[in-house]
């Protein structure tokens, strides 16, 4: 594929991340592309423990499988009761065939008879940019702090989001919906930072200078 030079790999196969990371990129003049535009995109394994290490890896190896720049992006749901868990396995949390329904119906479970008090969580969100050569140039992160609710609210979001909910507005994500998220969340928050960081980069003339805002 011929890219323009503002282009961003986003080197994330859910599609539901991918959205979120699009509606964050917008105005900025940065060009995201998805994964599924490369026939030689890999699939990196998230062998990592922490979300830094596995964001990093999926950054630097498809950087370096594609020849591009790609934005590598790690998060995942810490539940204060459970120790952290499900931590960095957030999206396999109920097994190999996890999908939403099943991670939300194990942590129903697990969190079962404990009080709103004790339902302190936070999600955390990773993100890193790997240039062509698989090294890393920006590496960021942050969390938004919540509490899980006993029952699925809204429709909004994806994941854990009917599950969280953000104590000053009383809503879960999923009631919230794109406008709150989008300015609130862990994704949010880290990718704030990293257009920052990719601003020093355009100074620095290590990037297309295509940064607005
Ligand atoms: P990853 O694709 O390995 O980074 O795993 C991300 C997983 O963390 C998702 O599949 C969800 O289970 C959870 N997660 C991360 N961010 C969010 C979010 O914004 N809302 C809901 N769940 C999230």
């Amino acid at each position: 594929m011929s890219a323009p030079s503002n282009v961003l790999v986003l080197g994330t196969r859910n599609a539901k991340k991918q959205r979120e990371l699009e509606i964050l990129l917008r105005g900025t003049g940065i060009e995201p592309v998805s994964l599924s535009h490369y026939p030689n995109a890999i699939e990196v394994d998230e062998t990592g423990t922490t979300f830094a290490e596995n964001a990093r890896l999926k950054a630097a190896q498809q950087a370096v499988a594609l020849g591009q720049w790609v934005l590598g992006e790690d998060s995942g749901l810490c539940v204060d009761a459970l120790g952290g868990a499900p931590g960095v396995i957030s999206a396999r949390f109920s097994g190999p065939d996890a999908t939403d329904a099943k991670n939300n119906a194990l942590l129903m479970e697990k969190l079962a008879g404990i009080s709103t008090e004790g339902r302190s969580a936070h999600y955390v969100c990773h993100a890193c940019l790997a240039d062509p050569s698989g090294a890393i140039r920006i590496d960021v992160e942050a969390i938004c702090r919540g509490r899980i609710v006993d029952e699925a609210l809204g429709s909004g979001g994806f994941g854990y989001d009917p599950y969280f909910e953000i104590p000053e507005y009383h809503r879960t994500f999923a009631e919230l919906g794109d406008a709150v998220k989008s300015m609130i969340s862990h994704r949010a928050r880290a990718m704030r930072s990293f257009l920052a960081e990719l601003k020093k980069l355009v100074v620095d003339g290590h990037w297309p200078d295509t940064v607005s805002g």
